[in-house]
């Protein structure tokens, strides 16, 4: 069941499913530093996408870890693809730093880009191993100070891709909305 909060005068929601049939404008990529199509989540997006994407992709001159860069969306219901680097997780205290500036840098470039709805997945939590819960709540603290600030994004919607994945979200969430 997706769950709906307001943010300031935005809008999170929290689904269980798959990023790459979201309709918000922009969808977000946990790329790997060559913006290389991989596996998991980046796969799924290049896949969807068409191969387009992977063109302007190499154009890029990669992206490295925590920062974010923008392309179209080709074939996907998004317009565009926000490419963001997650850290490999390595218990170090760069980690949180590094998670919380993709979801920072993907926001703030959509801000830019006047883009005002926006889809993320569990940035790292996959292949680079970070621990959901210990990512949630970054991920979540991050949107929701952010959303705060810039009421111009209208929308960012978590997709998870597991039921388990969305609970730990969801309880995360409300943990943050209480304190
Ligand atoms: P990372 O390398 O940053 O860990 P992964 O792609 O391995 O990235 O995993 C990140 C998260 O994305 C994982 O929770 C994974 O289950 C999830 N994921 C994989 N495919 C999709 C999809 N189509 N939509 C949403 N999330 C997905």
């Amino acid at each position: 069941m997706p769950i709906k909060y307001k943010i300031g005068n935005s809008i999170l929601k929290l689904i269980a499913g798959d990023i790459t049939r979201q309709d918000t404008e922009a969808i977000v990529n946990a790329a790997n530093k060559q913006l290389s199509p991989g596996g998991g989540v980046s796969g799924a997006i290049h896949r969807a996408a068409g191969p387009k994407l992977w063109e302007e992709c190499k154009t890029l001159g990669g992206c490295n870890t925590g920062e974010a860069k923008l392309t179209r969306g080709y074939n996907l219901k998004a317009k565009y693809v926000i490419h963001t680097v997650g850290p490999v997780y390595s218990s170090s205290a760069d980690d949180p730093v590094h998670l919380r500036d993709c979801y920072k840098n993907s926001l703030l470039l959509a801000s830019r880009k006047n883009i005002k709805s926006i889809s993320f997945p569990s940035i790292s939590t996959g292949v680079f191993g970070y621990p959901v819960k210990e990512a949630s709540i970054i991920a979540l603290k991050t949107i929701t100070d952010f959303l705060k600030e810039h009421p111009e994004i209208e929308l960012v919607k978590m997709v998870l891709f597991s039921e388990g994945d969305y609970n730990i979200y969801k309880s995360s969430l409300e943990k943050i909305l209480k304190d």
